[in-house]
């Protein structure tokens, strides 16, 4: 029985006119490591500062990268967790029991970027059919979803299903959504927000590659700040290269159909 090969999945989160040159930088790093294709996370209006609608330029750079076998992901929709726009306390309504952890969720690990952690099925919906038509004016027809800081509450889930997306990624596994089949594969992330998170961050993606060499999936999250850091991009490019041994590159979409044939 032929064996089909292993993948490696490479995304670049956080793609808008605000990062656009870093990432420029990031893609050309990995292109002379041999990565030509990775998936990319595109916010439609960062922060509400950059709408990409308002930046042909911007538009016309990931059209180009798009004909060069990038996928063009949708990213949330503003990127941030709507709660924190109002100004609301959002944590009490869950419960006690949860209080905690969502705490520590969203201080801690998004910075409060959890766009579309706890948004019911409707304001999901309003944004991922606005996000869309941002990328249909720009030509894209995305295929996945991935929401901020990979955190979608399961209302949004719906929405995201409903509005005709095929897969969506969490930090530990790869969904399709047709199906409902779940791939695990925890992704590696880099967390640089301090000098301890990054040591940290560098002992814990060495050894969580160690763990996926068996996995059918390969998964790297990259953010544009990890490049300010000489030693984590170094390590991201290392591990990165080790990697490609055995693996073949892809996009999320390509994993999606190479997946959909098993
Ligand atoms: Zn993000």
């Amino acid at each position: 029985m032929q064996t089909s090969p292993s993948a490696l999945v490479v995304s670049i989160h956080d793609v808008s006119p605000l990062t656009r040159e870093r990432v420029g930088e990031m893609l050309s790093d990995l292109a002379a490591l041999g990565v030509e294709r990775t998936s990319l996370l595109v916010i439609p209006n960062h922060h509400y500062r950059a709408p990409m609608t308002e930046d042909p330029g911007f538009c016309q750079w990931l059209g180009d990268l798009s004909s060069r076998g990038h996928e063009m992901v949708l990213h949330g929709y503003h990127h941030r967790r709507a709660s924190i726009e109002a100004g609301s306390a959002p944590l009490e309504k869950k419960g006690p029991s949860s209080s905690l952890r969502d705490h520590l969720i969203t201080e801690y690990y998004t910075a409060g970027e959890g766009e579309f952690y706890d948004l019911s099925e409707p304001e999901a919906r309003q944004r991922l059919d606005r996000g869309l038509e941002d990328f249909q004016a720009a030509g894209f027809h995305p295929t996945g979803f991935i929401a901020p800081a990979w955190l979608l509450g399961e209302e949004a889930e719906r929405a995201v299903r409903g509005a005709g997306f095929s897969y969506t990624t969490r930090l530990k596994n790869f969904k399709d959504l047709e199906s409902g089949r779940e791939v695990v594969s925890q992704s590696l992330v880099w967390s640089v927000r301090s000098a301890w998170r990054r040591q940290v961050s560098r002992w814990w993606n060495a050894s969580l590659a160690t763990r996926l060499q068996g996995n059918p999936l390969a998964r790297v999250g990259l953010h544009p700040p990890d490049w300010d850091h000489p030693a984590i991009r170094t390590q991201i490019l290392k591990l990165v290269g080790a990697m490609l041994a055995g693996r073949e590159v892809m996009t999320y979409d390509q994993w999606l159909a190479h997946l959909r044939t098993q």
